[in-house]
Parts: C-alpha cells; structure tokens; sequence
C-alpha cells in the first residue's frame, strides 16, 4: 500500500551538495577578482561551449529567453506589418516576444505530442508571413522536417523556442541546430539552469551573429555608436560562470529525468497518456506531462496527498486578455488537450520512492488495481 502522505516537490532548486556549491561560489569568487561584472570572460567561454554543444557556429549570450526570442527576431527584421506563425501551447514568452517586436503572432494547432502540428500551419500563411516559431514543448523537439519543408516552400525563417529542450535530439541533431536561429533559456527552472535568468542565441550565420551582438548591447558598433533601436540584453559574466559549472552535470541530470520518466511510464502508460519518446528522439524531460481523464479531480487528490503539481499551462496564449482583440484562433485540438494535461514531479533530484508514490496515488485515483 501506498502511505497516505508524502511531501513531493515539483521542483528543487536547492543545491545541497557541499561540493557543488563550492564549485558555484568560486565562480563568484573568480569574477570578484577580474571584475568584469557583464559579459566577462565567462560569457565567451560559454557561448563556445554551448555552439559547440548544439552543433553550431555561433552562440550569443543574452539575459534571458524572452530576451533571445526577441533579439532574434529583431535580427531577421521582423517587426510591423509581419506575422509569425507559432503554438498556442506554450508559456507566454513564446507570442509575447513577436508582439512586443511590433509583429503578429499567428496560432496554429497542436498535435497529441503538444507541439505544433506542421499540418495545420500551412493554411495560415500568407503574404505578410515571415516565420515559423516552433516550440520544442515539454523537451521534445518539434518535427523539424515537415516544418523545415513548409518553410523552404514558402520562403519562411524557422526560428526555434528551444528554451525547454536544450540538449534535446532528433535524429542525431540538436534542438537549436534546425532552424536559422535557436533561442534557449537558462533561467533557474530550465534543465540547464544558471542562478538567475540568463538566455542564448545560437546560429551558423555570421551576418546574424554580428548583427546580435550589436542589437543585444542597444544596437551599438563599438558600444558607442548607436546604429539600430534595441535594448540592454546583454548577460551577467555571474550566470555564464554558473553555467558553465554545471555543464559538466549535465548529462547526468538529463539521464536521471529519463530514467524517471520511464518508470513513471512503467506505472501509468496504461492509467493515463503519458509522453512518448521517439524512436530517434532524445528528449530532455523539461516536464513530465500526462495527459489525464478528470484531470482538475486528479490534481486535486494529489495535492491532498502532498504531491505538489503544475498545469503548464491551463489557458492558451492566444485566449490570455491581452490577445482577446483579435479574432480567435481555431486549434480544437489545443484546445481539447489544455483541459488534459498535467506536469507531474519529474526533477532530477527526485528520489524512487517519491516517482512510486506519485504513481501510486495516480493508480488509486483511478482505482487501478493490480501488479507493477
Ligand atoms: C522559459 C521559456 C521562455 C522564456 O525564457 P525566460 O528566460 O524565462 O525569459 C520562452 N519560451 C519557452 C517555451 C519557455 O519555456
């Protein structure tokens, strides 16, 4: 039997190893003694190692995701008058970043995977069309081929969110490394994670690359002469620092999730749809997020039961006040699945019992019977 309660966190973002948070202080320590407080030296090492992780020539480091989706779509030019097309499902970032730009976000649907499905993209396109924003929701990437080919058809930039699924993998390729530019985030929830909120562009183009780091430093050549309206985006020397640290933990953290995730697969895949992992994929697990009947009641006893839970997120972007102006977006398919899913507790740091537990509550909400 599963006991009645247990305390069962969402996230963790505590480090509690002494060695660890020896090796994050020095960083601190380090950048007191060079006294390059924004984009020190740490920057530039991380930019190399993260273009040399995702399989790119360039990386440009910025202060946050939002800030890198906006940047990037700054540098291909679009702004008033241009549309881009992108997924209901994801956190706001995502269309707020083409709004704030001055462009139109245009809501496409989602497939049962919650990403965009290429088919429904096509028929929004149109003349003031510029680009594709995918998202590679909950870690797993997109899928890039259909939507690389719907680009190349109509002449469209892909630029990917892939603030949720660095280190992701589709066959063979990084997320990031599909579109003209990839846009990460590294704030404190994210798998690769600094202290702070921090951000990365990356690109094999030089042109764009040498155009981002002006717009990321006010559009200015020689950080004097301002050429192009932009705004201060540039990132602490501190978090590139932090960043860089953990990189080397990585790995382990992204295994550790997908060892959790198979074993909630284990003890839910015939309870609820849990997240399939694609036969050429590797999917970094940003969420674990199931798709349930009765999910507000689910996550109700699950609560009571001291699992904490997340719907990410319970409206779609394209239904928040700020875009009830424009005409509704269509996704019935969004829009099915939004009152579905749920991010059960899926960090790196939690331990067996707890993924048991969890399971254990889910199979007795539904009154599951039998062996696991
Ligand atoms: C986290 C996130 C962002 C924004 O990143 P910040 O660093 O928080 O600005 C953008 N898009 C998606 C899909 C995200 O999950």
């Amino acid at each position: 039997m599963t006991p009645a309660k247990m305390n069962v966190r969402f996230l963790d973002l505590r480090v509690l190893d002494a060695h660890e948070r020896g090796e994050l202080t020095a960083v601190f320590d380090t950048m007191l003694l060079h006294g390059r407080i924004v984009l020190g030296p740490e920057v530039q090492r991380l930019e190399e190692q993260v273009a040399a992780r995702c399989g790119r020539r360039y990386a440009v480091g910025v202060s946050s995701g939002t800030d890198a989706l906006m940047l990037a779509l700054k540098s291909l030019d679009i702004g008033p008058g241009d549309e881009v097309i992108t997924t209901p499902l994801s956190w706001l970032a995502t269309a707020n970043a083409v709004a704030v730009v001055g462009a139109t976000p245009i809501f496409a649907d989602i497939g049962d995977d919650l990403n965009i499905d290429p088919a429904s993209i096509e028929p929004l396109v149109n003349s003031r069309t510029k680009a594709i924003l995918p998202v590679h929701y909950t870690g797993k990437v997109c899928r890039m081929p259909e939507l690389t080919s719907i680009a190349r058809r109509h002449d469209l930039h892909v630029v990917e969110d892939a603030a949720q699924a660095f280190d992701s993998e589709q066959d063979g390729r990084k997320a990031g490394s599909f579109g003209v530019l990839g846009c990460f985030s590294m704030n404190p929830m994210k798998i690769f994670a600094a202290c702070g909120e921090a951000g990365m562009i990356v690109t094999d183009r030089q042109d764009l690359y040498d155009r981002l780091v002006s717009l990321r430093y006010h559009g200015t050549m020689q950080r004097e002469t301002c050429v192009e309206l932009a705004w201060n985006g540039r990132m602490d020397t501190l978090q590139a620092g932090v960043l860089s640290a953990r990189l080397p933990r990585l790995d382990a953290i992204i295994e550790a999730r997908a060892r959790i995730a198979d074993r909630y697969r284990r003890g839910l895949g015939t309870v609820v749809d849990c997240p399939v992992e694609g036969a050429s994929a590797r999917d970094v697990h940003y969420t674990f997020t199931i798709q349930a009947e009765r999910r507000d009641e689910l996550k109700a006893y699950l609560e009571e039961r001291g699992v904490e839970t997340k719907i990410q997120h319970p409206l779609l972007v394209p239904d928040q006040p700020v875009y009830a102006a424009r005409p509704a977006a269509a996704c019935p398919n969004a829009r099915r699945l939004v009152s579905r899913i749920l991010c059960i507790p899926a960090h790196e740091k939690l331990p067996d019992e707890q993924v048991d537990f969890v399971i254990g509550c889910v199979r007795e909400f539904y009154a599951v019977q039998g062996t696991r």
